[in-house]
């Protein structure tokens, strides 16, 4: 007979879904209201608010979509395009992938900016690709590559769309309370995110927002957007304004709570004290994996610091590493995607699970399954150089 599943707990430094914070399974477990309810309405207000403060944004159309980061993105892409537009879309990883085929399904055209993996993407080649496309009416980036550990420079890239006329798509589903997103200040016109990375959710649902100007080009669509129910028009009846709230689907209310205290948590630590501490934390975690005589993918100035990425060492066979990190330290790290499959790491410190003793329990756990490959490494200088790093 089957019986009630109880996972053994495992400490989650991959690229996502990230360590879920107590106090965020604690709201999960509250009581089930009804989705119209007076109360759970409040608690819908006070999550756009706390989008709004996360995003640094005063959008209106700041809204949470009831699917993973994925539908986020979609939401982007149905909604902007119409068959027959232009969009330049930059990749240097697996998530511009995806974008690419977004916008070929909703029957537009994607010109594509490409860039090494590993590498940020290049303005000048953005901007060398709208004077060659001008009729281009979109550009779509992703700012945090959890592909790849790089972050690209999104206000830059926000302003050479500005400057051609165009409305930017902004992936930030990684980027979210873990490094600087100033949606308003950057003129940013669609940013998405997600849960699970840095705002330590459970996974599953997608924070948005819309500039006035995205809103206006949705208004004016010359058609219906292709998807029902990723249609903002029509989840703005629930979501929006201060009038009634239509019934449009059943949001996931308990994911709700979630989400309304992981939110909370982030808006409690302030977003500059959660950038500067994920910062601090992979300072020290690069500090004691080159201790350990490992070096890193992504050039120093552009690595994300909420994800990671490591070369790894030639003849350490990558399966056998992760295997044993999960199974001998219940600890997640994540495989390189594409083209970086068995040759890096990708270790995330995002969010709740951005501390110090991740870090030391992550050091001690590579060193330990590195050195019974038969890789020669100090585990002690390791950590010593993380808490040097760490100011302990
Ligand atoms: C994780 C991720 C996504 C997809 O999010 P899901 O919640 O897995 O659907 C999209 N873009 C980037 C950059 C991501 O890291």
């Amino acid at each position: 007979m089957s019986s009630s599943f109880f996972p053994t707990p495992r400490t989650l430094m991959g690229p996502g879904p990230s360590d879920v914070s107590p106090r965020v399974l604690g709201a999960l477990s509250r009581p089930t209201i009804g989705h119209l309810d007076p109360q759970f309405i409040a608690l819908m207000d006070d999550v756009k608010g706390l989008l709004q403060y996360a995003f640094q944004t005063e959008n209106a159309l700041t809204i949470p979509i009831s699917a993973p980061g994925s539908a986020g993105m979609e939401s982007a892409f149905v909604n902007l395009l119409s068959p027959g537009d232009t969009v330049i879309v930059c990749q240097n990883g697996v998530f511009g992938g995806r974008m690419r085929e977004n916008v070929e399904r909703c029957g537009a055209t994607a010109v594509m900016v490409e860039d090494a993996w590993g590498a940020p993407v290049d303005p000048e080649k953005v901007r060398e690709a709208f004077r060659k496309n001008p009729q281009a009416s979109v550009l779509a980036f992703v700012y945090a590559e959890t592909s790849t550990g790089a972050r690209s420079d999104a206000g830059t890239l926000c302003a050479i769309a500005k400057e051609f006329g165009a409305l930017s798509i902004v992936d930030a589903v990684t980027a979210l309370a873990g490094i600087d997103l100033q949606v308003d200040a950057w003129g940013a016109d669609v940013v998405y995110s997600g849960t699970q990375k840095c705002l330590s959710c459970v996974p599953g649902i997608s924070p948005i927002t819309f500039s006035p100007a995205a809103v206006e080009r949705i208004q004016n669509r010359p058609g219906k957007v292709q998807s029902w129910f990723l249609d903002m028009q029509l989840v703005m009846g629930y979501w929006g304004g201060d009038s009634k709230r239509a019934y449009h689907h059943t949001a996931p209310v308990n994911a709700m709570y979630a989400l309304h205290e992981s939110l909370l948590i982030v808006k409690e630590e302030g977003l500059e004290q959660s950038f500067a501490r994920h910062h601090r934390n992979h300072t020290a975690l690069v500090a004691g994996l080159e201790a350990l005589g490992l070096s890193m993918a992504v050039a120093a100035d552009y690595r994300l610091p909420q994800l990671n990425a490591v070369n790894i060492p030639d003849g350490i066979d990558d399966g056998a590493i992760r295997g044993a990190l999960l199974n001998d330290h219940n600890l997640e790290i994540g495989a390189g995607l594409g083209a970086l499959a068995g040759k890096t790491w990708r270790i995330g410190l995002m969010g709740h699970a951005s501390n110090p003793g991740n870090i030391k329990r992550c050091l001690t756990a590579l060193g330990s399954a590195l050195r019974r490959s038969g890789y020669a490494c100090d585990t002690e200088a390791a950590l010593t150089a993380a808490e040097i790093a760490l100011g302990e």
